[in-house]
């Protein structure tokens, strides 16, 4: 892939950078913080070492995954940021969707196509001076699943063969633009801008769920949607609740 030919094609003002293989280009950018100096996307051919929330890993295989983070600089607190990542699951959904792949929307971070895991985000912060803050975004988006990948994520996964065709850098650009233009926009005006977008977009709406953190169940209900700060809105026994994310997980609940 071309660093140049991306922010060219994504027009989005943003610095690109493209390794050949790294651990994890969340890591990358973290370490480079303090030293950044404009927005910055961090783009890796093979990524190794690839982190999910919580310690989890994401997996990813050569040449069948786009793996990239993108550093961000608030100018905000750290609680500005609350719904950052579903604004981030808006921004690559819509910029698919234009692409012509749908995917819906997992409470609080995930792209699913076809009900399984096509992409998922983590966002890392570190300050960055007196008022402001990076966040590193990272992505990962499978865009084929080799058996052998499939069987060592041990959960449902999606793929986007069609994308897969498409020019990575294109592809990358295409998703870059999205981004940043979904980025400035919650500079302004935060999640209430995206709510009503996620909730279009959200898989689970109606269904029974549980919220669980480290394998106890926090609490069940009706997923309903999210409210304007990005909390999950769950109607229980006792009412509607609204459950920020943390590294809490979601899971449908049977029957
Ligand atoms: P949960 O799935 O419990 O809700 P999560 O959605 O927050 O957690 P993340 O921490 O974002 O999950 O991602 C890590 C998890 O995603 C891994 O534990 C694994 O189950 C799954 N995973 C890892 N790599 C891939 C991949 N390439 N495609 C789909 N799913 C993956």
């Amino acid at each position: 892939m071309k660093a140049g030919a991306i922010a060219h094609l994504s027009g989005a003002g943003v610095a690109v950078e493209v390794v050949r293989e790294t651990g994890s280009t969340n890591a990358d950018l973290l370490a480079r913080a303090a030293t950044l100096g404009a927005n910055l996307l961090l783009v890796a051919e093979r990524q190794t070492a690839g982190r999910g929330r919580a310690g989890r890993s994401w997996l990813s295989a050569e040449g069948g995954s786009l793996t990239f983070s993108l550093a961000w600089k608030f100018n905000a607190p750290l609680h500005a940021l609350a719904g950052l990542p579903l604004a981030v699951g808006v921004a690559l959904a819509e910029a698919l969707a234009a692409l012509d792949v749908t995917v819906q929307l997992k409470w609080p971070n995930d792209l699913l196509k076809d009900g399984a895991k096509l992409a998922g985000v983590l966002i890392e912060t570190q300050g960055a001076g007196p008022g402001a803050i990076w966040a590193v975004i990272g992505v990962g988006l499978n865009l084929t699943l080799p058996d052998e990948l499939e069987l060592r994520i041990g959960s449902p996964a999606a793929s986007a063969p069609w994308l897969a065709n498409m020019d990575r850098d294109a592809l990358m650009a295409a998703l870059l633009a999205h981004l940043a233009a979904s980025l400035r926009q919650f500079e302004q005006a935060g999640f209430a801008a995206f709510s009503a977008r996620w909730n279009r977009l959200h898989a689970w709406q109606g269904c029974p769920v549980a919220v669980i953190d480290r394998g106890l169940t926090l609490h069940e209900g009706v997923a309903a949607g999210v409210d304007d700060g990005g909390a999950l809105l769950l109607d229980g026994a006792a009412g509607r609740i609204a459950v920020t994310a943390g590294d809490v997980s979601l899971r449908m609940r049977e029957g």
